[in-house]
């Protein structure tokens, strides 16, 4: 299996991580209105890595197929100790995914077509916009690109 294109789901303890992982491209849900046994069926049945802090887990739940148990209460140091254990992709589809929807991003091809939907100093500024075919959120990677990099440890793709 290709770890570099894993799909995860993520258990209530570790949600702030699974956004990281959308930052990252990757295909990353959780649910608050599911129980931990039922994200585990749905982990398995999905072919999804399983993403947990709680160390008791393994005892108490049906066993995930897939699961990586993380120590660190901090989602900057989940994602490094997620990558040490699957060596995650963590330039290639960087800001590719709908942090929202967990869908992939269309890039826009004319950006006359966003003009009204962006303020127009960025507008000005950007060539390339992309946009979420779920919710049609607008985006470009401006300065919550470099922060969101700076902030993980990853190198600036821009
Ligand atoms: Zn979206």
């Amino acid at each position: 299996m290709d770890e570099t294109r894993a799909r995860f789901m993520l258990d209530h303890m570790v949600i702030k991580l699974g956004k990281y992982l959308r930052v990252l491209g990757y295909d990353a849900v959780w649910d608050r209105a599911h129980r931990t046994h039922e994200l585990i069926q749905a982990a398995n049945r999905d072919g999804r890595w399983f993403l947990t802090r709680n160390a008791r887990l393994p005892a108490e739940y049906p066993a995930p197929a897939r699961l990586v148990l993380l120590k660190s209460e901090d989602p900057v140091e989940q994602l490094r100790e997620l990558h040490a254990r699957l060596t995650l992709d963590l330039s290639g589809r960087l800001f590719s995914r709908c942090l929202r929807c967990n869908v992939d991003l269309v890039p826009v091809a004319d950006k006359a077509a966003v003009r009204e939907l962006v303020h127009p100093n960025v507008w000005q500024r950007y060539e390339q916009f992309f946009r979420c075919p779920e919710c049609g959120t607008v985006f470009w990677k401006g300065s919550h690109v470099r922060n969101t990099c700076r902030k993980l440890g990853l190198a600036r793709e821009t």
